[in-house]
Order: structure tokens, then C-alpha cells, then sequence
């Protein structure tokens, strides 16, 4: 949007368009539908002649207060909004993807977008899984029906970093869509656009929210693909600018037909958390570092997953892409130590899921988040029984160490 600072551009955002009555926040507008005085303005919203809003489901003024700090956060030219970062992910596959399409996904995704894909594979659309931290196994997995490439930046939990900008390259050789989810690192750690991404996802549950008070996804077009090649697209959504077609087609089909629409309440808590954002990463990234290094150091510690420490395969990758190592950890226990025991002894670090809190949180992976997959699909992914993940929080620093500490004994 302007050559502003990060935190300058999102502080500032709402009084780029007309403020209401001076206020400072974009006022929470609740209403679920809309009125007008000409009925004729009515029938305008509703054919996309008049910009303005009609329905909830379809969005309200705070939702797109939202949806521009995003695109102006991930420097794109439009961003949808949803009820939670699932939605998102759905409701753009649903809006996007036919039977007989074919996906490949990275295999190390978060759990429910895992899910979500399978339920896909039911409705006659092919996914292959693969090995994202090489782009050979996704050029392998392409067939001429693949219509997109599904990664994570930072996978959760065991941070592996996709070879973002290698797959970025391949897709934009071969007319592929290209889908980034940023949530573990979110838009001020990097910019998926730099790597040629066609969507970027976020679920602004995590980071951009950032005080776990409010669900919220969004999906934002970085304006890089043409939606001219782009066979799914609908005649009623071929309006205009080519590059505007898909996230046309997601906000229209995508809100309409799956619902998942974030509420104006939610909105404007993800709205307030997103101010904060650049602070709250750098310490987020500082405490996770040195607690990372604490563990790696700790006899009573196997093993820790975490892209900051240089014995991480995709050490030198992460360097290179992100301004930070982001929040989320993975360690094991060494043999003998009851991850319930160490989890209770935890006096500041709560037992919790969710991620990129303020407060660290922490949780036995394999007995929780990927209990269902059973345990052969877990030992496929590398996730040990004894795996904690760690999302680390904004706590004083030596208090968060003094707490590992004293809990491993
Ligand atoms: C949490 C998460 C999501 C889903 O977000 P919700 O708001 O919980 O639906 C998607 N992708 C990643 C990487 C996540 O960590």
C-alpha cells in the first residue's frame, strides 16, 4: 500500500479510507444486513456495480477493515476473510477445486488440513503427499491435472521448512497454483509473495491475533497468477483484471456457499492483536531461541526440533527466508521421563494446544493433536510418544528457562 514500516502501515490502515465519527478503531458493525433508500442501490450492491454490502454471510465494513491490513501485511491485492483458519482452507479448495483435479500437498501439515484433504480424496479429487522439503518429490507428484500445490512454511510440529522458494519456481514454470500457509510464521516473518506464492493462507487464530481471544482465517491473493489459465473460474466471475478473478470467485462462492463467514466481533479483537504483531514476534523468536538452546543443551533432552538451531536440516534455509525462527518447538524426552509428569511440574508453561499465544503453551503431541492417526501413520511422520511441542509466549525470558528447569529436574 506505501513504503511505510510494517507496524506504521497497520496502525494507520483504517484511516485510509473515511473514519467514522473520528474513531480511531474501525467501529464493530454487527448488523446482518445492510439497507438502502434507493432499492435501486440494492440491486447494485447485489450485481457488484456499487461497491458496498448486502448480507453478514458476504462480509460487513469489519471484515474488510481486517482483510486490508492483511493484504497490506502480505503485500497482495485482496484477502477473504473467515470464521477460523479451516474455513479458509476450505472454503478456497471448495471455491478453487472440481472432481478429477489433482493436488499435491506437502505431507508435513497441520493435522486438520491433513484431514480436510481426505475428505477431498472422497469427493473425486486426487491428492499425493509428499516430501515439500525437496522439490523433486513435488515435480515428481505433478500430472497434468494437478491444479495446486498445498505447503506450510514452518511445519507443525516438527518444523520442517518447506523449499519454499524451489516449488514457488516449478509452479510458476508450469501454471500451478500455488497455495502458502504463513500461519506459523506469519506476514512479518515472511512474505510468501517473495517466493512467487499464488494464495497465502493464515489463520489469524495464531500470530496475527495473537491473544488467543479470537478464531479467525483469511486467505489473500499476492496478484502474481493469471486466473485467464486458470480453468475452475466461473463466466460470472470473469470480471475485470485477470488477476482479481480467484479471490472474486472465493469471497462470492467460498462465503456463500460454505458459511464459515468471521464475525464482526472477532474481526475487530484480530484487528487490535495484529497491531502488535512485529513486537510480539521478536520476542516470541528471542524467548524460542534461547529456550531451544537451553533444551538442546539438557542431558535429561533427546532431541529438539526447532529452525533456529543450527542442527536443524533446514537450518540455513530458514536463515535465509525468515526474519525469525518463529515460535514453535518440538523436543523429546530422553528414555525414562513421563511427559504427563514433566507437562504437571510445568508451573508457568499451561498444558494447552493453540499456538503463537502470548503465554507458552505446551502439549504431548502424540497423545492429543495426532492421537487419532493411530500409531503406524505417527511413526511415519516422525513423531515420537514422547514429543512435546512448545509454542512459546511473550513471558520475561529467564522465567520461561527457570520453569524448564526446574520441571526436567
Ligand atoms: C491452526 C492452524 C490452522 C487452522 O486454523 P484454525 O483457526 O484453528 O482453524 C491452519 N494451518 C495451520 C498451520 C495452523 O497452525
Amino acid at each position: 500500500m506505501s513504503a511505510r514500516g510494517f507496524t506504521t502501515a497497520i496502525l494507520h490502515s483504517d484511516r485510509s479510507k473515511p473514519i467514522e465519527h473520528g474513531s480511531l478503531h474501525k467501529p464493530v458493525h454487527n448488523s446482518v444486513a445492510f439497507g438502502y433508500a434507493d432499492a435501486r442501490d440494492l440491486a447494485r450492491v447485489f450485481q457488484g456495480e456499487l461497491p458496498g454490502y448486502a448480507y453478514g454471510r458476504q462480509g460487513t465494513p469489519t471484515t474488510s477493515a481486517l482483510e486490508d491490513k492483511i493484504t497490506t501485511m502480505e503485500q497482495g491485492i485482496a484477502t477473504v476473510s473467515f470464521a477460523t483458519g479451516m474455513g479458509a482452507i476450505a472454503s478456497t479448495m471448495m471455491a478453487l477445486l472440481r472432481a478429477s483435479d489433482h493436488v499435491v500437498s506437502s505431507s508435513f501439515v497441520f493435522g486438520n488440513t491433513n484431514s480436510l484433504l481426505g475428505t477431498f480424496e472422497q469427493l473425486g479429487i486426487a491428492v499425493s503427499f509428499v516430501d515439500a522439503t525437496d522439490v523433486a518429490c513435488v515435480a515428481q507428484a505433478l500430472r497434468p491435472e494437478t491444479r495446486m500445490v498445498f505447503v506450510e512454511t514452518i511445519a507443525n510440529p516438527r518444523t520442517q521448512v518447506a523449499d519454499l522458494a524451489g516449488i514457488g519456481e516449478l509452479c510458476r514454470a508450469r501454471d500451478i497454483v500455488y497455495v502458502v500457509d504463513n500461519t506459523l510464521t506469519s506476514p512479518y516473518l515472511f512474505l510468501p509473495k517473495r517466493v512467487d506464492a499464488s494464495l497465502i493462507v493464515n489463520a489469524l487464530t495464531k500470530c496475527i491475533g495473537g491473544h488467543g481471544n479470537a478464531l479467525g482465517g483469511a486467505v489473500t491473493d499476492c496478484g502474481l497468477y493469471d486466473w485467464s489459465k486458470y480453468p475452475n473460474i466461473h463466466d460470472s466471475y470473469k470480471k475485470g483484471d485477470a488477476s482479481r478473478w480467484a479471490a472474486l470467485q472465493i469471497r462470492k462462492k467460498g462465503l456463500r456457499d460454505v458459511g464459515a463467514t468471521l464475525a464482526p466481533e472477532a474481526a475487530h479483537h484480530l484487528a487490535v492483536g495484529a497491531e502488535t504483531l512485529a513486537l510480539r514476534m521478536d520476542r516470541i523468536c528471542a524467548n524460542a531461541l534461547k529456550l531451544a538452546q537451553y533444551l538442546e543443551a539438557h542431558p535429561r533432552v533427546r532431541r529438539v526440533y526447532y529452525p533456529g538451531l543450527e542442527s536443524h536440516p533446514q537450518h540455513e534455509r530458514a536463515k535465509a527466508l525468515f526474519r525469525g525462527a518463529g515460535g514453535l518447538m518440538a523436543f523429546e524426552l530422553a528414555d525414562g521421563i513421563d511427559c504427563f509428569e514433566f507437562l504437571n511440574r510445568l508451573q508457568i508453561v499451561v498444558s494447552s494446544s493453540n499456538l503463537a499465544d502470548n503465554r507458552t503453551l505446551a502439549i504431548p503431541v502424540a497423545h492429543t493433536i495426532y492421537f487419532e492417526m493411530g500409531a503406524e501413520r505417527r511413526a511415519s511422520m516422525g513423531i515420537a510418544d514422547s514429543l512435546i511441542r512448545v509454542s512459546t509466549g511473550i513471558e520475561d525470558e529467564e522465567d520461561l528457562t527457570a520453569d524448564f528447569r526446574q520441571a526436567l529436574g
